[in-house]
């Protein structure tokens, strides 16, 4: 049997692992920290809280329960979630609060009664987005972008046909300023550009075709938090005999004669047919390939925003309050330019609150709940986090306070602090990205490493920092193009 080696147990490696074993191959994981899922873990802390270290926004859960048809399963025997009647509840500093819900039509109805637009202004947004993903995703979501074969079909014919009306050349900002008149639903819609750690006032108006998955797709919540996405699929590939070894670090990938041939571990080399990195691509090269030939002009590319989170534990319940919670800055463009301009943090941040326990009570003990607190910044480029961390510390209290109506610092039971440094040294993420590379250049999409070695055969990459991207459905994603192309 042929033997196939995975440097990483994140979500993407996991799928990877469970794609291969369904083509007849002999899987070895190696995995550096003691638990699988990389970003995509949780935590329980000492006073009972429990919390997703990472990712809380769950969209498109059939590329999770795809994995388990494919090996002939049923996915609700081990995967349950639910779809959320509300998607995100927003503050501004004015006063305004809109509770999104989760059908198109009592979006527009809403947003037409909060806010200074028509609901057919709406419903044509969203429509416009739908076109846009129908006709990318089968371009960039499903196939190599690197093979000249991905360029002859029918799909990518229509895509190219379709590009005036895929606001390439224009920023998300733009986009969103042609389509709604009143300043809180831009700022709204230019939102979706943080869910690949971008920026709005950069990246370009195709990602208006987020609003889609989240409005017209649907928002989940898995039962057992975002973390049974990952245990549910690691114990998956394990039964069909996938073999996970843990705090076990890769430190070089084997070549000979332009071919991967396995893997070196405190000195031993593992040999195996092929080998597929789920390490971030930089990390991939720069550690583990430090010999070969560097694609520089790849590794040298913008990173995503990373994030500063603070994990509260909060002894009390907070009725105006709901599983996604968005505090906006009242100075969104400022707010970007700190991140990806000044690489530092703007003094009234956008304030993202998820609170797992109310969708899963046991998450908190009884009457209080586990609040992720995150903001958006810059990699770490050497700033002095711990003084931005301080700073950000009293800039969130007082936002999210001031908001409230109540001084949160009263209620704070526990805290743990997750920052670029900690990403990075905990997922060997380069500057602590959430996402790999930007998103903010329109050719983006095409500039990303490709999903295979050209120099070194028998070498693959999967995970957010390749193509397609980050996030968990692109992650996904990105395992089923490597196990394609085997
Ligand atoms: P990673 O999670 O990066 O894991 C890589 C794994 O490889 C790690 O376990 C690491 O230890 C291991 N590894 C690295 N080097 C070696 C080595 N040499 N040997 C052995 N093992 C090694 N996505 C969403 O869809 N929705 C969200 O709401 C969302 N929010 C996020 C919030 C935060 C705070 C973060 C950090 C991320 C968020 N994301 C979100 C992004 C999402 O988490 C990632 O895109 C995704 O989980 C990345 O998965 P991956 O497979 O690329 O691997």
């Amino acid at each position: 049997m042929a033997k196939a080696i995975i440097v990483g147990a994140g979500i993407a490696g996991i799928a990877t692992s469970i794609r291969l074993k369904a083509k007849g191959y002999d899987v070895q994981v190696y995995e550096a920290n003691t638990y699988p899922g990389g970003k995509l873990s949780s935590f329980t802390d000492s006073r009972g809280y429990r919390f997703d270290a990472g990712p809380s926004l769950f969209t498109m859960p059939d590329k999770v329960t795809e994995l388990f048809a494919l090996m002939g399963e049923e996915s609700s025997d081990y995967f349950t979630y639910d779809r959320r009647g509300h998607v995100c509840h927003y503050f501004w500093e004015d006063g305004t609060r809109y509770q999104m819900p989760s059908s198109e039509d009592d979006i527009a109805e809403s947003m037409a009664s909060v806010f200074d637009v028509d609901k057919q202004a709406v419903h044509n947004y969203l429509k416009k987005s739908a076109r846009k993903y129908e006709v990318t995703a089968p371009v960039f979501l499903d196939r190599s972008l690197h093979k000249v074969t991905s360029y002859l079909s029918t799909d990518t014919a229509k895509a190219l046909a379709a590009t005036p009306q895929l606001d390439i050349f224009s920023t998300l900002d733009e986009v969103n300023r042609k389509a709604f008149g009143d300043e809180r639903l831009v700022q709204l819609f230019n939102r979706y550009a943080t869910y690949n750690g971008s920026d709005p006032y950069q990246t370009p108006g195709i990602m208006s075709m987020i609003p889609h998955l989240e409005m017209g797709v649907g928002t989940y919540f898995p039962h057992g938090g975002m973390v049974s996405i990952t245990n549910s699929l690691e114990a998956l590939a394990r039964r069909h005999g996938v073999n996970y070894q843990y705090n076990t670090a890769v430190d070089r990938i084997a070549t000979h004669n332009g071919r991967a041939t396995g893997v070196v571990i405190d000195g031993e080399t593992i040999s195996a047919d092929l080998v597929v990195s789920n390490m971030d691509v930089f990390s991939t090269y720069t550690r583990l390939l430090r010999d070969e030939e560097q694609p520089t002009s790849i590794l040298e590319q913008e990173r995503s925003s990373s994030a500063l989170i603070f994990y509260w534990g909060i002894n009390r319940s907070f009725g105006k309050l709901d599983l996604h919670n968005i505090f906006f800055s009242d100075s969104y463009k400022e707010e970007f330019e700190s991140i990806f301009q000044d690489q530092s943090l703007h003094e009234d941040p956008t304030v993202y609150i998820h609170i797992s326990s109310k969708g899963e009570a046991s998450d908190a003990p009884p009457g209080c709940e586990n609040w992720f607190v995150m903001i958006n910044t810059p990699g770490d480029y050497g700033q002095d986090w711990d003084e931005l961390i301080d700073l950000s510390r009293q800039r969130i209290l007082d936002k999210v306070s001031r908001i409230l109506g109540t001084d949160v610092s009263q209620h704070i039971d526990s805290e743990s602090i997750l920052d670029p440094r900690s990403i990075a040294s905990k997922t060997q993420s380069h500057r602590g990205a959430l996402y790999g590379t930007a998103s903010n250049d329109r050719f983006a999409a095409f500039l990303r490493h490709a999903n295979f070695s050209s120099k070194i055969k028998d070498l693959y990459f999967c995970g957010g920092s390749v193509h397609p991207g980050g996030g968990i459905p692109l992650c996904l994603q990105s395992a089923k193009i490597v196990c394609n192309l085997i």
